[in-house]
């Protein structure tokens, strides 16, 4: 029987945990390295991937003005999605407490982060100066802002951009083939993954913030299971239900790599191959979403600090905690698409209401696992993203039937399955 990618991964999950578990010693050693290469992989697509996509994506829209208006109904989506995330974890943490009357003692406390990036900062170094040092370097928004010039650029050239859009063409849909080869070795990936995280993780150390902890999984819970599906349907259109069936194999890689930008090839296919979702428009919004629409570490970052605010025994009235909501987009849009990036950035939101920011040491010992719980929570708003400004642009789910494992027709009516086989008899 051929399995589905995503029952294979999951199982694979579950080989994982049991391997780290009961091979505590020699996983680390023998096993992990299989994750961090397969880890390094999809890293490698990331760079290509968005450099292209956005480039052939801002040209295929066609005009400036199409391409505003897609970009300001993201914007749009992306500032109150990440909005409602945040308020929904200030809520359970005014609530819940769980900083309150903590046994944790801030005596002593290292400085957990040396960097600490402030606003301007953030938004100087996103102008790009040299191309080819942001390629190399992996910097996202940089690379995003040169490819958005450049497919602008390439409409107004008219005829003379024929060639390097060609050239264009043909790299994204090689680099979708490489995509389509590492996907394959996911199961592998996520095994070893898996087997790492649960090997080398001190159960123990979960025990001090527990209540932090379940705060914020209780907000992601909220935010993904309610108040997203509840967008998805009324804007998009869409069936949560379908959604989160097609979107299975890049929620699963999301989940123990805790990387969006790792995550991104496979999201980019669910959605384009699986949800229909045209190409311009999901990977264009994708590519952009991965490091700007973080509605899960948003909300992690609102939790986390008020947590620590609480330990200090540090009052945030309500205007620090709106200060919070503004400062924790910025800081979630600033953190790149990897593990433990939100960490860092929470520097600026702590700096923000005055929080010292040597309590970060103070989460440290769950930031990992948060970190898989809040990264599929950032891909699973930005596919949402796709599916509601398509809808809004009024562009048509179309699934492809090719290249995929499968049913892809998850999620559409009886009528238009009958449609579309119609449609591939007549072009047979
Ligand atoms: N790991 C997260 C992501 O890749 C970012 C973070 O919150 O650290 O989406």
């Amino acid at each position: 029987m051929k399995l589905k990618l995503h029952t294979k991964i999951f199982i694979a999950i579950a080989l994982g945990i049991a391997t780290g578990y009961f091979l505590k010693d020699i996983t680390p050693v023998y096993i992990a390295p299989f994750g961090q290469i397969f880890m390094r992989l999809l890293k490698l697509l990331v760079i290509p991937i968005v450099f292209t996509s956005i480039t052939l994506g801002v040209y295929s829209i066609g005009d400036t003005k199409h391409l505003g208006t897609i970009s300001s109904k993201a914007f749009i989506y992306f500032i109150s999605t990440g909005f409602i995330a945040t308020t929904i974890g200030l809520i359970l943490v005014n609530l819940i407490k769980p900083g309150v009357g903590s046994s944790l003692s801030t005596v002593g406390l290292e400085k957990a982060v040396k960097e600490t990036p402030s606003i301007t900062e953030l938004f100087v170094t996103i102008a790009p100066q040299n191309i080819f040092e942001s390629l190399s370097n992996g910097e996202i928004l940089p690379v995003i802002i040169f490819a958005m010039l450049l497919g602008t650029a390439l409409i107004k050239i008219g005829e003379k951009a024929k060639p390097v859009v060609a050239f264009f063409d043909s790299m994204s849909d090689a680099v979708m083939q490489i995509t389509e080869w590492i996907i394959s070795l996911t199961p592998i990936g996520v095994f070893a993954l898996s087997a790492n995280i649960v090997a080398t993780m001190g159960l123990s150390s979960l025990v001090s913030v527990v209540s932090y902890f379940f705060t914020v999984v209780l907000g992601l819970v909220i935010h993904a299971f309610i108040v997203l599906p509840i967008v998805l349907s009324v804007f998009g259109g869409y069936s949560p239900v379908a959604m989160f069936r097609n979107l299975l194999p890049a929620l699963a890689i999301a989940l123990p790599t805790a990387s969006s930008a790792a995550a991104l090839p496979v999201t980019i296919e669910c959605l384009t191959k699986k949800v229909g979702v045209p190409s311009k428009i999901a990977s264009f919004i994708v590519s952009l979403g991965t490091t700007i629409d973080m509605n899960g570490t948003a909300l992690y970052q609102g939790v986390a600090v008020m947590f620590i605010a609480q330990v200090y025994g540090i009052h945030l009235d309500l205007v620090q905690q709106g200060i919070i909501v503004v400062t924790a987009f910025l800081a979630s849009a600033g953190a790149a698409a990897v593990p433990g990036a939100g960490l860092v950035t929470m520097v600026i939101i702590l700096n923000a209401v005055g929080v010292p920011i040597e309590g970060l040491s103070l989460i440290l010992p769950v930031d990992r696992l948060l970190d898989s719980c809040r990264t599929p929570v950032n891909l699973w708003s930005n596919s949402i993203a796709t599916v509601v400004v398509a809808k809004a642009e009024g562009e048509p789910l179309v699934p492809h039937l090719e290249g995929t494992d499968e049913d892809p027709f998850v999620g559409i009516s009886k009528e238009e399955i009958e449609m579309l086989e119609k449609k591939l008899e007549r072009v047979h």
